[in-house]
């Protein structure tokens, strides 16, 4: 049971939230759900900054007071499909130090307007 719970809610265990504040997307992608709202921002990552470009969205599932999902277990499949590296470690510290590696990225954000205009 405990490993099942290691694999399905990895963000849980560790109360990340990062993927969700703001919600991350490849600007190629479509979104077909009702939850992400559009922060009309390009989110471009240092260490990739020639090749990524990223969309970024509020999701209204997203809590600000306790920093998680209100609705986690009937999340989209969109945010099941977005599984850090975190998930495929067994032991909590090696899921810890990839977290605190995905934290600790840093982007550029340029209105999406300047791109796509
Ligand atoms: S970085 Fe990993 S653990 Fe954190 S929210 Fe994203 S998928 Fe979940
Ligand atoms: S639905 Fe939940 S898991 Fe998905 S982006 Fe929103 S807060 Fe995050």
């Amino acid at each position: 049971m405990e490993k099942l719970n290691c694999l399905t809610s990895i963000c849980l265990l560790h109360q990340c939230s990062i993927c969700c504040n703001p919600v991350k997307i490849d600007f190629r992608r479509s979104i077909n759900n009702d939850l992400f709202i559009d922060l009309e921002e390009i989110l471009v990552p240092e260490n990739h900054i020639d090749t990524i470009r990223l969309k970024s969205y509020q999701c209204i599932n997203f809590n600000q007071n306790t920093g998680l999902c209100d609705d986690y277990h009937n999340r989209p499949v969109i945010c099941k499909n977005t599984k850090c590296s975190a998930f495929n470690e067994d032991s909590r510290e090696n899921q810890a130090e990839i977290i605190k590696i995905i934290k600790s990225k840093k982007f550029l954000r340029i209105p999406a307007k300047n791109i796509f205009s």
